[in-house]
């Protein structure tokens, strides 16, 4: 046992022998034991082998009395126990490692008693994650700690002895509510029955809370998609719809589900596909995103206008847009609507221009009557000379010529008037305002005598030319020369005078004014001038100077008055010199 010689244990003190931890205890146990009380005495204790290694021996002392032949001595029986010992403190190392890792594990972990569902055990991270302590813990049951809406459940699982895994909450000590994902399992006690019902506790309340806002958000998200009053659907790269909202349904006549999967061609057309939204898509999944209006007869009902917006959409980490997101608003009413004020617009101004020509209607009648009247009174000329005897030639050849000349003028008088009170769209010409001028004064110039005004005019030559419809510019001058006429009838002393006056701005705009010597315009009514319906005229309706100025905005333009000095009143109408802009609904 000890691995040394008899003659090295004879004649040593059993002190010398014994491990250095153990001596303190066998001095006492040697200094109480009375030699000869037949007293006996057990001790497992450590011994040192020669080398100086330990030696576990299990150790049964008894004091022998004496007899008649012999002393009392004490008499030792030894029994080497050092395996068990070692077995022992394998086993305690193991318990230890098992119980650290249970405390110390990052998920809660418990026992169960099953028969009366109490808490045998449950790890710190359970009392953290239930807010009780280990000790509260064994006075609860599993049922006690459970979410009183999970409890039902939880006492048929245990009822049924259902192990497995499942998602349950937790009611905290402090109120709050737990959700936990839970996996039980039978604990085998010792005689092989499942006594005891494992749980491995997984804290699961953010990850809940995380997934259920995505989830909420991606209800809101379907909703959108789904109520959306504009069409949207996702287009993939094959040109193919991947989801489609329900505005398609009604559009197309087909269902969402049909849609999906069809290419675009099937639904706008080839054509429609190849020439406008192939060549819009594909710079969408070059990255851009992209907005385009089209009329198309594809939709039903009747031909329908859309504005379109294409949105890149990445899914995957690659930097090539995956899909697109299409949107398509429907704005034929809104374009029609704007269609039918324009069209508005432009009656009324042709109502207005009527108007004007009804009043210059006397003098219009009279210019054509003058050469009617002059080719009348040259034709009878003609008549009495061709019965002459000798009807002089020459004479004849000027007559026709004279007739000629003044049927020309009235056919030139007649066009002009044609020109302007036919229904015409607006047009962009390019246009040398001077001339536009001069046509409008020939127009007025038989009133202007009547009603004896001056017209002198100061025309800057060599203008640049304005991009603008000539017969709506003209209503414009019109407007204002007939205005400058009236202005000036009503006002009975002082000369009247006419000034038209073109040139270029500060600004590089091509202006006319045109000026007049009447009573002026009050300062502080300059504004309403251009409101629709201002008049103080008694036959006046008021929408001429409004009409005169959505024209010249219309053409990028300005149409301001102002006062002339020293008596009278300046307006003055302003074009940009460079293409103008049209206005764009977008
Ligand atoms: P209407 O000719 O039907 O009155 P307009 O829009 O042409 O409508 O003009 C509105 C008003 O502006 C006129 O009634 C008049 O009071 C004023 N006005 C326009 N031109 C002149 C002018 N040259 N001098 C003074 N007042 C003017």
């Amino acid at each position: 046992m000890l691995d040394r010689a008899e003659d090295e244990i004879v004649g040593h003190t059993a002190m010398e022998i014994t491990h250095a931890d153990e001596r303190s205890e066998t001095e006492n146990v040697v200094a109480n034991f009375r030699i000869g009380s037949q007293q006996e005495y057990h001790v497992e204790k450590r011994y040192l082998k020669k080398d100086g290694s330990p030696v576990w021996l299990n150790v049964t002392t008894t004091s022998v009395p004496a007899t008649e032949t012999s002393e009392p001595f004490l008499q030792a029986i030894y029994i080497n126990i050092s395996d068990r010992k070692r077995a022992e403190a394998a086993l305690r190392a193991s318990e230890e490692r098992w119980r650290a890792m249970f405390e110390t594990a990052p998920v809660g972990i418990t026992v169960l008693d099953t028969e009366r569902r109490a808490y045998l055990a449950a790890n710190a991270a359970f009392q953290r994650i239930t807010g009780y302590t280990g000790d509260e813990l064994r006075q609860l049951t599993a049922l006690d700690v459970t979410h009183e809406d999970d409890r039902a459940a939880a006492q048929k699982r245990l009822d049924t002895g259902t192990i497995g895994g499942q998602q349950k909450r937790y009611r905290r000590k402090d109120g709050g509510a737990i959700w936990a994902d839970v996996s039980t399992f039978a604990v085998p006690a010792a005689d092989n029955t499942p006594a005891f019902l494992g749980a491995v506790i997984v804290d699961i309340t953010d990850r809940k809370r995380a997934e259920d806002a995505l989830r909420r958000s991606e209800a809101y998200l379907n909703r959108v998609f789904e109520t959306m009053p504009d069409g949207v659907a996702i287009i993939g790269r094959d040109y193919r719809y991947e989801r489609v909202n329900p505005v398609y349904e009604d559009r197309t006549g087909l269902s969402c589900e049909q849609i999906v999967g069809m290419h675009i061609a099937d639904i706008n057309g080839v054509e429609a596909f190849n020439e406008v939204i192939k060549p819009q898509l594909d710079r969408c999944f070059a990255g851009e995103h992209v907005s385009y209006a089209r009329w198309s007869t594809r939709f039903a009902p009747g031909e329908r206008y859309h504005s379109i917006t294409y949105a890149p959409l990445f899914v995957s980490e690659s930097r090539r847009p995956d899909a697109v997101l299409a949107i398509t608003r429907d704005l034929t009413e809104f374009m029609q609507a704007s269609e039918a004020l324009q069209q508005a617009q432009a009656d009324l101004a042709r109502l207005n221009r009527v108007m004007l020509l009804d009043e210059m209607a006397a003098s219009i009648a009279h210019e054509v009557n003058q050469p009617i009247a002059a080719v009348i009174t040259n034709a009878s000329a003609g008549l009495r000379w061709l019965g002459a005897p000798q009807p002089d030639l020459d004479e004849m050849r000027q007559t026709l010529g004279r007739i000629v000349r003044d049927g020309t003028r009235a056919g030139e008088v007649i066009g002009r008037i044609r020109a302007l009170v036919k229904k015409m769209p607006p047009r962009r010409d390019l246009l040398d305002i001077n001339e536009a001028i001069g046509e409008v004064v020939a127009l007025t110039e038989t009133e202007m005598q009547r009603t004896g005004v001056k017209l002198q005019s100061r025309l800057t030559h060599n203008l640049p030319l304005v991009s603008a419809d000539r017969v709506q510019l003209q209503q414009i001058m019109i407007n204002l020369i007939v205005n400058a006429i009236e202005a000036m009838a009503g006002a009975s002393n002082g000369s009247r005078e006419l000034n038209i006056v073109s040139g270029i701005d500060d600004g590089n705009d091509v202006f006319v004014e045109v000026q007049d010597t009447g009573p002026g315009l009050d300062p502080e009514k300059l504004d309403r001038l251009f409101q629709s319906f201002y008049t103080t005229k008694p036959e006046g309706i008021g929408m001429g100077l409004a009409i005169s100025r959505s024209i010249a905005e219309a053409h990028g333009g300005r149409l301001s008055a102002a006062r002339n000095q020293p008596h009278g009143a300046v307006f003055r109408l302003t074009l940009p010199v460079e293409e103008a802009r049209l206005p764009n609904p977008f």
